[in-house]
């Protein structure tokens, strides 16, 4: 399977579960930006939209936090895959 129908793929299942076709492309474009591979326009675009954006404001931050959360645990190289799992569904919950 090539990248251009994965993302495709990926994007119609995206927009199924989430109604906002804007927002579902910059959450995955948040994605991004947390794991530090989004370029300077990104992330000045999507800091800029999480101004006007609560949804898109309240996953980055959450999404922040558990990877700041997951690193200090991968450094004390104590990993509750359990307690990860909770918080992230609760951020998704907060975001759909
Ligand atoms: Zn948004």
């Amino acid at each position: 399977m090539n990248n251009a129908i994965f993302t495709s793929l990926m994007s119609k299942l995206f927009n199924k579960k989430k109604p906002q076709p804007t927002c579902s492309e910059c959450l995955q474009s948040l994605q991004l930006l947390i794991d530090g591979e989004a370029t300077m326009a990104e992330e000045k675009y999507y800091m800029k939209h999480m101004d006007e954006c609560i949804p898109c404001y309240e996953f980055y931050s959450l999404e922040k936090t558990v990877k700041e959360v997951i690193q200090k645990k991968i450094e004390k190289r104590e990993v509750p895959a359990a307690l990860v799992q909770t918080i992230k569904e609760k951020i998704y919950l907060r975001v759909e």
